[in-house]
């Protein structure tokens, strides 16, 4: 962000010439209110118009800088009733070396600037193939004018709405820099500048808008990427200073206790299971909160690992809170906690909106009474009415699932603050997850259990059906069970759940002497259990579902999952779909059924998919493909909007923003050092905002 000492980078837009109510409105809706806002609207790549192009040399359709005298000029009014096009301006162009001609459409006044004899520059995109070189509404300059933003330099190109074309915005900024451009206050301190071999913001912010040569605009849009995410992690480690200031009780493990869920568990942990349950039991034993994530492939095992935590919070005389996307999960999760604390003793309730007020009303009671050990709940956990006792951890599964502040309200719940273990299946790398959630600490499990056969992904194109089909079938009498997922865009409405109908009984024709149940999003919860449990006992051997089957449900038969019309998710939501079937007992096959035509990137998703079962891998070309605002977007917990940066792709200035930030704050936590001023101020001006 680009800030000055008094305020003139705070002037509303409409101060400037040439910006009335209108266009106002139109930067408001790009995000654009104050002078400080366009300065850093900056543009997204540059064009070099510095070297002339003879006609004659004019090959290929690339945009190309000519110079040329005007020959010839005709404005022509169309008849009124034409009335798309009302004037015509067209002229003919010689360099010495060829003839061109330019054409413009309702630009009458383009006419009285251009006179027979004068020498113009010409910026365009040429139409080959007719007898000369014609150029459609080039750009245009005409060669006396001195000072050009436009044409004979490099130019910066910015993203725009149609109501705006460059030559205004490259106007409108460069009037604004002419107003503020020599009060513009550094908000990176000198030494940092100095190490980083940055020039200060004045040049810089020059630089990135108007540069003297493309290296020029480099050096400055390094700068603010830098400072970009310089700033996002002073917040982050600020924070994370701020979390070691608060109070926590201290939850000493108990080696009976560990041992006892050990044995309790028909397998062994993998290596780094061990790793992340010690780290966070060395975590839970300091008496400031423990804020870790645990990240791992869907399947990986975070549940177990989420139990050691919950356990010691019990096992210490506290409570812990276990907060899951859907109420399916709850049940889930209470099933497998109770297998994992058998001969524990702890009380385990779960709390979703479904339950009666009766019910509800118990709970909130024994909870605040301190009578239950562990709550497992969805959202219906952070209702104002829930209280505990003595909340001493809080583990939140799925958590990119939540939005920000739902996330931020289970650890209210607890005074002190409790331990709180945020899990996520978004495996991203490790760099790149520090820095995003770098006031947490980070324990990541890589690998899935030995166990896991991995699954078979085929995709297939809608006119091999009936081969799949055969294969299903074939799979269905050997025992096992199968998913068949169908999209459906919005779930819920009538029409999808009459869609979703007719599709159970196509399948329910097609695999004659088995069992179809259907499974969405509108069914009622108790339905929902239902259905799942026929599914688990085998009474349903196909489970026909929409997507809300992707996060949690877990049957160790179901060996076959069948994805109708894939091209239309994701790739992270296939990827998670494919993870109901990894954990299978049998080998796994995963089968997309796509239509004929496809996008290419539809194409590409899917050939990702069939190529690679790796979570970070995945993750990694869903990054490349989604491209960062969007990826980034729900990831990013309070930061500042990154405009500029992309961590994926400055992940080196990230390493030194990184660095520096680190500095900065171990150095000087309250930032009082006047070095740190500007810092402090810019840091001041963003939360006041
Ligand atoms: P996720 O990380 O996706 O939440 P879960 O915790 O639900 O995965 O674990 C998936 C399945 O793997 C569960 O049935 C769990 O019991 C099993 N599991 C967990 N750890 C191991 C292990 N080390 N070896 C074998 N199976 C395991
Ligand atoms: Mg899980």
């Amino acid at each position: 962000m680009i800030t000055t000492q008094q305020n003139p980078a705070q002037m509303p837009l409409r101060f400037l010439k040439g910006v009335g109510p209108r266009r106002e409105a139109i930067f408001n809706q790009l995000g654009i209110y104050t002078v400080s806002d366009l300065l850093s609207y900056y543009p997204f790549r540059y064009e070099d118009r510095r070297n002339f192009k003879k006609i004659s040399e004019i090959k290929s359709d690339e945009h190309v800088l000519i110079k040329a005298v005007i020959k010839a000029r005709n404005l022509k009014n169309t008849p009124y009733f034409r009335r798309r096009v009302k004037s015509i301006f067209e002229i003919a162009l010689d360099d010495g070396t060829g003839l061109a001609d330019c054409v413009w459409f309702n630009q009458h006044y383009l006419a009285d600037s251009m006179k027979i004899g004068d020498t113009i520059i010409i910026y365009g995109k040429p139409i080959l193939g007719g007898r000369r070189v014609k150029f459609n509404s080039p750009e245009r300059e005409i060669s006396s004018q001195q000072d050009s933003l436009n044409i004979g330099r490099v130019v910066g190109v910015y993203r725009l709405p149609a109501a705006f074309n460059q030559r205004f915005i490259r106007k409108i900024i460069h009037e604004c820099l002419e107003i503020v451009g020599g009060k513009l206050s550094d908000s990176l301190p000198f030494h940092i500048r100095k190490k980083q071999c940055f020039e200060n913001v004045i040049k810089s912010v020059w630089g990135i808008h108007f540069p003297i040569d493309l290296e020029d605009a480099k050096r400055a849009r390094e700068r603010f990427i830098f400072e970009e995410l310089f700033f996002s992690q002073i917040l982050v480690y600020l924070r994370k200073a701020k979390h070691r200031q608060q109070e926590s009780v201290s939850l000493l493990a108990n080696d009976k206790v560990i041992e006892k869920i050990k044995s309790n568990l028909n397998f062994t942990l993998t290596d780094s299971q061990l790793l992340a349950v010690d780290t966070i039991s060395k975590d839970l034993s300091k008496s400031y909160p423990m804020h870790r994530l645990l990240q791992g492939d869907v399947g990986c095992g975070k549940t177990v690992v989420a139990a050691f935590a919950i356990a010691l919070a019990a096992d210490c005389g506290h409570q812990a809170a276990f907060m899951v996307p859907t109420e399916v999960l709850t049940y889930q999760h209470k099933e497998s906690l109770e297998k994992i604390f058998s001969g524990l003793n702890f009380r385990i309730e779960i709390l979703t909106s479904s339950l009666s007020a009766q019910k509800s009303k118990k709970i909130y009671e024994d909870l605040e009474g301190g009578k239950i050990d562990i709550i497992i709940g969805t959202h219906a956990l952070i209702q104002e009415e829930v209280k505990f006792k003595s909340l001493a951890v809080a583990v939140i599964d799925e958590q990119h699932k939540f939005g920000v502040s739902q996330r931020a309200l289970l650890p209210k719940k607890g005074i002190p603050s409790p331990h709180c273990l945020v899990m996520s299946a978004t495996p991203i790398p490790r760099s790149l997850a520090l820095s995003l959630y770098g006031d947490l600490d980070l324990s990541i499990i890589p690998e899935l259990p030995k166990v896991r056969i991995p699954a078979e992904t085929l995709w297939v194109k809608e006119d091999k059906r009936e081969l799949m089909y055969d294969l299903i079938k074939k799979k269905l009498k050997e025992g096992r069970q199968a998913y068949i997922v169908y999209p459906v865009i919005e779930e819920g409405s009538s029409q999808d759940l009459l869609a979703l109908e007719k599709m159970h009984e196509n399948i329910q024709k097609k695999f004659i002497g088995f069992n179809v149940g259907t499974f969405h999003g509108r069914m009622k919860n108790d339905q929902k259990i239902k259905v799942v449990q026929d599914f688990k006992s085998g009474k349903t051997n196909i489970l026909l579902a929409t997507t809300v089957i992707e996060v949690g449900v877990s049957i160790d038969n179901a060996a076959v999952m069948v994805v109708e019309n894939p091209e239309r998710f994701g790739l992270a939501q296939l990827h998670q779909l494919r993870g109901r079937i990894r954990r299978a007992t049998h080998k796994p096959h995963f089968i997309l059924i796509s239509k004929k035509e496809l996008t290419e990137i539809a194409a590409k998703r899917l050939k990702i998919i069939s190529s690679t079962d790796d979570g970070f891998k995945i993750a990694e070309e869903d990054l490349k493909l989604r491209g960062p605002g969007d990826f980034f977007g729900h990831l990013q917990h309070g930061l500042p909007l990154l405009k500029i940066a992309n961590p994926l792709r400055d992940l080196e200035i990230l390493g030194e923003a990184r660095l520096c930030a680190h500095h900065v704050v171990e150095s000087d936590p309250a930032l009082n050092s006047s070095v740190h001023r500007s810092i402090r101020e810019h840091l001041d001006f963003w939360f006041k905002q």
